[in-house]
């Protein structure tokens, strides 16, 4: 499907991933941004507000009259709203709610509209820890947290409108994703963010349990390339596919690199406990979306870490998470 000059409806495009895709979807689309700006803010929103063809609208995924309504007219929905991990740890429903009910919210509204594509933006995580690896699309899915049990509800849901109703649906399961705007405050906050934050404070980054877990990292704007490359596929329709880099990387040596490139090397790590229902493991076959869509990501994490630390430098500081705040556990 030639996704060129369709109306799409992107949810959750306030939020990190989601800003990076509908940036780059506003390049020949018009866009509906839907977004309720609880994780998502209105800076990451900056190269698009204003925009002619592209409408923000402030709503909920979980209101259903209000997700039928902004569907008139829509071809395509990419799907990248979501309640995230850490606060599944505490606020369990919250995650049952808007992954699993909101993304059932829009199945119902995209298919009573007939949209062409319905992407559905899963994780790595409802694969849970790797039992073998690299973990290829029919790694066993068994995850650990109510965070990934809640994004499998959802790819589930997705997938069964395809299967019952022939609604067009394609599930994406990015691994971890890292780059400009990557939420650093709060619940919301990733491990990059938070080393960086830590490290430029003159603060050791706090590793949660032995730092030997891995994961698989990809710089946003590819990630963000990859889901638009698979959204677009008709290969891939009723189908999964992981977007990722393609390399496992443990937690420890992303604090080194970072230490060495913000030259703190001085000040060494500090481990804590464990996070519950942490994934030990993830590293990512990426076979399907090289041969499928001639997808690789080219930008490695010494690379990556560099932009990220760039941007952070001229922008990403301004935007809060102290780092005090990062020494405290983020669930
Ligand atoms: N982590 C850590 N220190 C932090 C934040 C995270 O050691 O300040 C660890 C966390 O326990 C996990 C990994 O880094 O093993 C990635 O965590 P993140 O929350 O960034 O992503 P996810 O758990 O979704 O993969």
């Amino acid at each position: 499907m030639e996704l060129k000059s369709k109306k799409i409806m992107v949810t959750g495009a306030a939020g990190f991933i989601g800003s990076h895709l509908a940036e780059l979807l506003a390049e020949d689309n018009d866009l509906v941004i839907v977004d309720d700006f609880s994780i998502g803010c209105i800076e990451n929103l900056a190269n698009l507000e204003g925009r002619p063809g592209v409408r923000i609208e402030r709503a909920d995924i979980t209101e259903l009259d209000k997700m039928r309504e902004l569907m008139e007219g829509i071809d395509v929905v990419f799907h990248m709203a979501i309640s995230c991990l850490r606060t599944s740890l505490n606020h369990p429903m919250l995650s049952h709610d808007i992954n699993s009910g909101g993304t059932l919210h829009l199945c119902m509204a995209a298919h009573e509209h007939g949209v062409e594509r319905f992407v559905y933006c899963s994780s790595s995580e409802v694969y849970g820890t790797a039992q073998t690896a690299p973990m290829a699309e029919d790694h066993p899915c068994h995850p650990t947290t109510v965070y990934g049990a809640s994004k499998l509800a959802g790819e589930n849901y997705a997938l069964a409108y395809w299967k019952t109703y022939g609604m067009p649906v394609t599930v994406i399961r990015p691994f971890n994703t890292y780059g400009p705007r990557e939420p650093q405050e709060g619940a919301r906050a990733e491990v990059i963010p938070r080393f960086t934050m830590q490290l430029l404070a003159g603060r050791q980054p706090v590793v949660y349990g032995d730092g030997e877990q891995t994961r698989d990292f990809t710089f946003v704007e590819e990630t963000a390339r990859g889901l638009m490359l698979a959204g677009a596929c008709d290969d891939l329709v009723g189908d999964v596919v992981n977007v990722a880099y393609g390399q496992e990387v443990s937690i420890r040596r992303i604090a080194e690199l970072l230490m060495e490139m913000t030259d703190r090397n001085d000040v060494g790590l500090r481990h804590e406990e464990a996070r519950p229902g942490d994934v030990l493991r993830h590293y990512a076959d990426v076979t399907k979306a090289k041969n499928v869509l001639g997808f690789e990501a080219k930008i490695d994490i010494e690379e990556g870490l560099r932009r990220y630390l760039e941007w952070f430098k001229a922008e990403g500081a301004s935007r809060g998470g102290e780092g005090e705040e990062a020494e405290r556990p983020n669930w």
